[in-house]
């Protein structure tokens, strides 16, 4: 492929001919502003106010999830989605090695290890066979119901697939692997709001989920998250865990639990609904994008990576296969050096000095894809919308 060529689509379909072109800007074209400035003058700013719960309420019929509870960012919202489903210290946790770190430090906050599981070269997600694999060289399941490393003697506590740039990964099949095994199945889907699985949601599938909406994802409140559940009573104490516990009284400060400061504030919930109400937009704008992409790249000897099968992905971060790591870091260079941002995937979590230690099965997917997948440039195009900012403001 001719880099160049590349660099002169992007500026092209980006309608921007000098500036730098980032992996993904955030758009505030609709409520956002009136949300904002109505919490503001409303006075409540912090995590008690109305658009909390509007937000969640969005959330939840924007998903079809039952229950939807915010968090103050997608890493607070996953931990607390492990502990709801069950997770203790020095319990072992499945997940996959391909994730941003958010994944693994999750499961280290509660004292429990990664253990990590291969994923799928079609969705970039765990690997249901591997998992299958895993399980029955590793893993024995004891008297009491639960399923046990036979190597270290500890609870295998939770099974954390991930939606890899929004495409959502094997989940049905996972699912059914978890309910044999009778291991909880939490679904890190901070990066797949609005990927369906077979029509469904992502975040649904399991006995909670966690949402993410940091400045870079699809939608944003600035810094924000959201812990999925199907059941009212997880969905309580997720409430009742991210805001201190405090027993309701009209002055007592009685609280009945370690818990956290983890609620998101009402002024972060005024900017998610105006977000969440052009979502569905947004998505569309990004699948035309996306076409945009596969035209490109069907002319050219490199990969584009396209949703799996069954699914509508949101196509958060579009992403290529180099065919190796010299051409993915010469790419990397060129495009970063002319003005186009691109990015590697991550380093495999368990090669990261805090996860050195922590068990694997066989990770050959995962190391391929590592030497060759490169994200490129995904923010929501809106007409105009470059030309229209000028010194910070939107005219
Ligand atoms: C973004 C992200 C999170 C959560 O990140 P926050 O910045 O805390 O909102 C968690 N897991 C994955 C895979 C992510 O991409």
């Amino acid at each position: 492929m001719n880099f160049k060529d590349f660099t002169l689509f992007v500026r092209q379909i980006f309608d921007d001919k000098e500036g730098f072109i980032i992996l993904h800007d955030p758009r505030f074209v609709g409520n956002e502003r009136k949300y904002l400035l109505d919490a503001m003058d409303s006075n409540f700013v912090s995590s008690v106010g109305e658009y909390v719960s509007k937000f969640e309420n969005a959330i939840v019929e924007y998903t079809g999830s039952k229950y939807a509870v915010a968090c103050v960012n997608g890493t607070s919202a996953l931990h607390i989605s492990m502990l709801l489903a069950g997770v203790h210290a020095d319990e072992e946790v499945i997940t996959q090695p391909v994730s941003f770190i958010a994944t693994s430090n999750a499961i280290s906050y509660i004292g429990a290890k990664p253990v990590y599981v291969d994923v799928d070269k079609g969705t970039m997600g765990l690997s249901p066979e591997k998992l299958e694999t895993f399980l029955k060289e590793n893993a024995v399941k004891r008297i009491d119901g639960n399923t046990y490393n036979a190597k270290t003697g500890k609870r295998f506590a939770a099974v954390v697939p991930m939606h890899t740039f929004g495409h959502p990964c094997l989940i049905e099949d996972i699912a059914q692997i978890c309910e044999k095994w009778n291991i909880p199945l939490v679904e890190d889907a901070a990066e797949s709001i609005g990927s369906l699985y077979k029509g469904k949601h992502t975040g649904l599938f399991g006995k909670t989920a966690a949402l993410s909406f940091n400045g870079n994802k699809v939608i944003t409140t600035g810094g924000g998250g959201m812990i999925l559940t199907q059941d009212e009573k997880l969905a309580k104490l997720a409430k009742h865990i991210t805001t201190t516990a405090k027993v309701p009284h009209r002055w007592e400060y009685n609280h009945d639990y370690t818990a956290y400061n983890y609620r998101l504030t009402n002024l972060a919930a005024a900017l998610g609904l105006g977000q969440i109400e052009n979502c569905e937009k947004f998505i569309e704008i990004k699948r035309e994008l996306t076409d945009k992409y596969k035209a490109f790249f069907a002319k050219t000897d490199v990969e584009f990576f396209t949703e799996p099968k069954d699914c509508r992905s949101n196509y958060w971060l579009n992403a290529v296969i180099m065919h190796d790591r010299k051409e993915r870091d010469e790419f990397l260079t060129y495009t970063n050096d002319n003005g186009v941002m691109t990015r590697p995937i991550w380093v495999l979590n368990n090669k990261l000095d805090m996860y050195k230690g922590c068990q694997c099965g066989d990770l050959t997917n995962a190391q391929w894809l590592e030497d060759r997948v490169v994200n490129i440039p995904s923010t929501v195009i809106i007409p105009d919308y470059y030309k229209n900012i000028k010194d910070g403001k939107y005219l």
